[in-house]
C-alpha cells in the first residue's frame, strides 16, 4: 500500500482566510510628488481612503526634490507619514539617464519594468499595513509610451499580487480616464501645484526647485499650465 504523504497546503489555507478578509479602506499610493500621483492622492482622499504613501528612491536625478515635496504634500493632505524606501543600487542592474544623468525625451526616461517593480513593492507594503489596494498615478496620456504604464499592465499586477499574497489586492486608478490638462487642473484647483515637480532633472537649491525647462515633462507641464490659464 502506498503511503499517503501530506501535501503542503499553506497557500490554500491562506487563500480561504483571504476570502474572509475584512476590508480596511486603506490604500498604498506610489507617491512621487508628480502631478499624476498628487491628483491621485487628492481623489483617493475624496473617496474616503486612508492613504499610505510610498516614495521610492531609485537613484532618480530629481530625487531630493521629490523627497522634500512628498513630505509637504502628505502633510497638506493629511496622509499617513510617507514611507520611503531606497533601492538606488538598482543602478547595479540597469542604467538610464533618469538615474543621475539628464533626461530630455521619453526615450531617455525609460527604465525597464520600473512601474512593474514599484507596484510590486507597493503590494508588499500594502500587505504589511493591511491595505485593500495599491494605487498609481496613471492617466490617458500615459498609454502607448511604456508597456509597464498601461491599463492592462496595472490590471495584471492586481491579479498577480492577489495570487502571490493569497488575498484580493486591487489596483485603483482614479485618473485613468483623465488627460494631463484635467489632472493638472485638479492639482491646481486644490492649491497644490507648488507641492509638485514634473522635471526629470530638477534640483533642490536653497529651499527652491530649479527645473531644466527642456525635458519632455517640463514642456508638457508648461503647455498644460498655459492651457488652464
Ligand atoms: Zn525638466
Amino acid at each position: 500500500m502506498t503511503k499517503i504523504v501530506e501535501t503542503k497546503s499553506k497557500w490554500n489555507v491562506d487563500f480561504l482566510e483571504g476570502l474572509k478578509r475584512v476590508k480596511t479602506n486603506r490604500v498604498v499610493l506610489l507617491y512621487s510628488s508628480g502631478i499624476d500621483s498628487t491628483a491621485t492622492a487628492i481623489l483617493l482622499k475624496d473617496r474616503g481612503y486612508e492613504i499610505f504613501p510610498l516614495f521610492i528612491r531609485y537613484g532618480q536625478s530629481n530625487g531630493e526634490v521629490e523627497s522634500n515635496l512628498v513630505d509637504k504634500g502628505a502633510t497638506h493632505l493629511g496622509l499617513n507619514k510617507v514611507q520611503k524606501v531606497n533601492i538606488s543600487n538598482l543602478a547595479d542592474l540597469c542604467q538610464g539617464k533618469l538615474m543621475g544623468g539628464e533626461a530630455i525625451s521619453d526615450k531617455d526616461a525609460w527604465l525597464p519594468a520600473r512601474n512593474t517593480l514599484f507596484l510590486i513593492l507597493g503590494g508588499i507594503y500594502a500587505q504589511t499595513v493591511d491595505a485593500d489596494a495599491i494605487s498609481i498615478g496613471y492617466g490617458i496620456d500615459d498609454n502607448f509610451v511604456f508597456g509597464d504604464n498601461m491599463l492592462v499592465h496595472h490590471q495584471l499586477i492586481g491579479v498577480l499580487m492577489s495570487f502571490s499574497l493569497a488575498r484580493e489586492m486591487e489596483v485603483v486608478l482614479p485618473i485613468k480616464n483623465m488627460n494631463k490638462a484635467e489632472v493638472t487642473n485638479i492639482v491646481k484647483s486644490r492649491g497644490m501645484l507648488d507641492m509638485t515637480v514634473s522635471c526629470w532633472n530638477a534640483k533642490w537649491q536653497n529651499d527652491k526647485i530649479i527645473v531644466c525647462n527642456q525635458c519632455a515633462n517640463c514642456v508638457e507641464r508648461n503647455v498644460n499650465l498655459t492651457m488652464e490659464g
